[in-house]
């Protein structure tokens, strides 16, 4: 019986996972042969300022150096000499291939390696490479998605060096590579990948934050978005993945029963971390310092078997590369271990979801952070403003920033178990609630703005920065002190599209603040009306309460905030002229740019959700229905032998073993119709014109029911026969 084969290696999964090990594995060790602190090897593999300043002659150094921080124009002789020098350095580390690394919109990061080889006039081989092969590179655009941005007969795209963000050496078991972070442009200039409207929109908030600060009097210095970004992940062993076609392919259990102590005792969240996983995340640790990835904090997470990972913060870019890195080496390090990790934003139904906070706040060159609540009554009003500008922009463009984060993975999250909802208010805590408050009803006006400060109360802020303990765990977009946590965002998403409207939004907040201190003639008095302004008009986005209950959903409706529960919904807020506007007028997405990125964001919903739709097909027809089958063919005939048995001792009373069957028969009906009816759900979408909005209406809730039949069965089938390692074997088990 081939289900009986099928549940048989699912027991052999629970031994070898069982009898795992954590795993030694070789530590960097110093001259003394002892394990080498980490100051000692941070970033021995990329190739960083510190090692051109080394490594470069003085006056090219400082004009990289330059460029790097003040975003100036990279000239050929400049590369010239940094790609000499950075073939030096990788030579004699043992490096023989080289690649342009980077994020085009599939969401994952791409490269296309070259050998340094190349073959000399008779044709002895000579390791070369090029300035121009280090500001430039030519992949095949045509593969990735472009969402329609060029026709394929223009299919022609080339990666372009980005120099703000440090080479590095990617080590794997049998040699090195150079990657060279880059931007990836088409030859007419439009942004084919998530990189370069990032950088567009740190522009964008540079220039708005420079307006804003002059308005209110302040010297205009440079600003850069700071990003940290905590990385939530589950792991599980390899032994059930493998046995999980939904785990494998999807990176999600389209089907699994609820275990018998599922979450609710919470005890794993910050409990002890087992003995291998800490094995597992040491080892990522000292990869992830050889990429001069600052690794900060582990920990266990809500859901058995979650856990966390969060650098410290970086610029933002450089954040979002080191993000990339940090996803890419749990993954290879796991693999070591004998883990799968599980970046996908639900994997288990009824269990926590995967996030990755992105903590995002503004800082001028001199290191200052602009949402460092003031100490005098000046940056009292410099903090007021800015945090007035984060209100006001997210409160206008609310549903553009739930558009970005939208995808058909993370909507199982959005709303759900633990998570935040997808509607995006933002919460404060209340001594600044209070502040906006009083400030709204024009406590303070009259005097000057000095003296509005000092009866406000405002002095008290710093101390909140210092003990903000009045976390609210439901709210999309927090205040925590001194950033704001931006929640929302996926486990799996690249930060980047998020943290771009996040900027752009904002931005945008500035000009407006900006506007009305202008129109009023400048001055501190100037600024408090602004910014009085803009509380009052931003009111509604404000929420201290639960985002968990039902009240809030009638309630934000109420304020007019937007609650698009599924993406095909919120991606309407990217054709809307308001965003396509707003987002040209800061430079940020061309019209086609933006168009284009709504396309895709609505193609890769619909290729997930087909992805779906296969597993479960795979699941129920090659899985789940042989095994319930099996378990009733031998059941009715069981019983027919008891019955024989009975009739002839004369002895009734076997009703209950007639029951079960019944109840067996019946789920498999169920599952069978559940599944008929997947057919004709995709069938409906498939037919319907707004593709993307047709799976959310009809696929999703035709899985859910297959998912609900087959959660049925697997609590009637017997244990021996069911395939698919169960709840609690991969969540308890690992
Ligand atoms: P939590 O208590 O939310 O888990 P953590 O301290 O673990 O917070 O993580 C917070 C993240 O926010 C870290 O990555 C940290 O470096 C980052 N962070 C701190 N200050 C800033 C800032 N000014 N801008 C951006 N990120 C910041
Ligand atoms: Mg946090």
């Amino acid at each position: 019986m081939s289900d009986q084969i099928q549940a048989a290696a699912r027991f052999e999964a629970v031994r070898v996972a069982n009898s795992r090990q954590p795993r030694r594995f070789e530590r960097v060790l110093g001259r003394d042969g002892k394990p080498e602190q980490v100051a000692a090897y941070f970033g021995a593999n990329t190739f960083s300022l510190g090692m051109m300043e080394e490594k470069l002659p003085r006056p090219i150094f400082e004009r990289i150096k330059a460029c790097i921080q003040d975003g100036q124009r990279l000239d050929l002789d400049v590369a010239h000499a940094v790609a000499h020098s950075v073939k030096e350095w990788a030579l004699s580390q043992g490096v023989s291939h080289f690649t342009h690394w980077f994020q085009p919109m599939t969401g994952q990061t791409a490269e296309k390696h070259d050998a340094f080889l190349t073959l000399g006039k008779n044709g002895e081989a000579i390791e070369r490479f090029t300035a121009s092969m280090l500001v430039q590179s030519e992949p095949d655009a045509s593969s990735f998605p472009s969402g329609g941005t060029r026709s394929t007969f223009e299919a022609r795209g080339y990666t372009a060096w980005d120099p703000s963000s440090p080479m590095f050496i990617m080590e794997t078991e049998n040699g090195k590579t150079l990657c060279i972070p880059s931007a990836f442009i088409s030859y007419t200039g439009a942004a084919l990948d998530k990189k370069v409207p990032l950088l567009r929109s740190m522009e964008a908030l540079d220039r708005a934050a420079r307006r804003l600060l002059t308005a209110i009097g302040e010297e205009p210095r440079r600003v850069v978005t700071t990003l940290g970004c905590e990385q939530e992940y589950f792991l599980v062993d390899r032994a059930y993945w493998s046995l999980r076609p939904d785990l494998a392919i999807g990176g999600r259990t389209v089907v699994g029963a609820p275990p018998p102590k599922g979450q609710s005792l919470e005890d794993h969240y910050f409990g002890s971390i087992p003995p291998r996983v800490q094995a597992f995340m040491q080892e990522v640790e000292q990869e992830l310092y050889k990429l001069g990835v600052p690794a900060k904090t582990r920990h266990n997470e809500v859901a058995p078997c979650q856990f966390e990972i969060a650098p410290i913060f970086r610029e933002a870019n450089v954040a979002i590369d080191h993000n990339q890195l940090i996803m890419e080496v749990l993954q290879r390090v796991a693999q070591r271990h004998d883990y799968k990790v599980l970046l996908h934003e639900k994997p288990y139904a009824g269990i926590n979801g995967s996030g990755k906070h992105c903590n995002w706040s503004m800082s001028d060159s001199t290191g200052e952070n602009l949402l460092e609540p003031g100490k005098n009554p000046h940056d009292s009003l410099r903090f007021l403003a800015v945090l007035a500008a984060v209100l006001l922009g997210v409160w206008r463009y609310n549903g553009v920033l739930r558009a970005f984060i939208g995808s058909w993975s993370n909507d199982f999250r959005l709303g759900a178990n633990e998570a935040p909802p997808a509607i995006m208010s933002i919460f404060v805590g209340d001594l600044l609630n209070r502040i906006c408050d009083d400030l709204a009803e024009g406590k303070g006006s009259g005097g000057s703005a000095e003296q509005a400060m000092m009866s406000l109360g405002v002095a008290q802020l710093p101390q909140v920065a210092k003990d903000n303990t009045d976390r609210n765990r439901t709210s999309p977009v927090a205040f925590t002190g001194n950033k704001f946590e931006v929640r929302a965002v996926g486990s799996r998403q690249n930060p980047s599209q998020p943290m771009t409207a996040m900027n752009t939004i904002v931005a945008e907040g500035m000009d407006q603040i900006t506007a009305w201190i202008q129109e009023a003639g400048g001055g501190p008095e100037a600024a408090l009306a602004a910014i009085r302004k803009a509380i009052i008009e931003s009111k509604n986005v404000r929420f201290e309460g639960n985002g968990y209950s039902a009240e809030w959903l009638e309630e934000a409706a109420r304020r007019g905030l937007k609650n698009h529960v599924t993406t095909p919904a919120a991606l309407t807020e990217l054709r809307a002229e308001s965003t396509l506007a707003l987002f040209e007028k800061h430079r940020v997405y061309a019209r086609e740019e933006l168009e284009a990125r709504g396309r895709i964001l609505a193609e890769q919903y619909i290729t997930n959700a087909r992805i779906e739709v296969d597993l479960m097909r795979t699941v129920i027809d090659t899985m789940i229905l042989p095994a319930a089958l099996g378990e009733a063919g031998e059941l009715a005939g069981a019983l027919d032998d008891l019955l024989d048995v009975a009739d002839r001792l004369g002895m009734t009373g076997f009703s209950p073993a007639t029951a079960r069957l019944a109840k067996l028969t019946e789920g498999i009906r169920a599952l069978h119709d559940a599944r008929a009816a997947l057919e004709q759900a995709v069938e409906l979408a498939d037919a319907d014109e707004h593709h993307a909005e047709g799976t959310s209406t009809h696929v999703s809730p035709a899985l859910q029911r297959c998912r609900e039949a087959a959660d049925h069965l697997e609590t009637l089938v017997s244990d021996g026969r069911w395939p698919l390692p169960k709840y609690r074997e991969l969540l308890f088990l690992s």
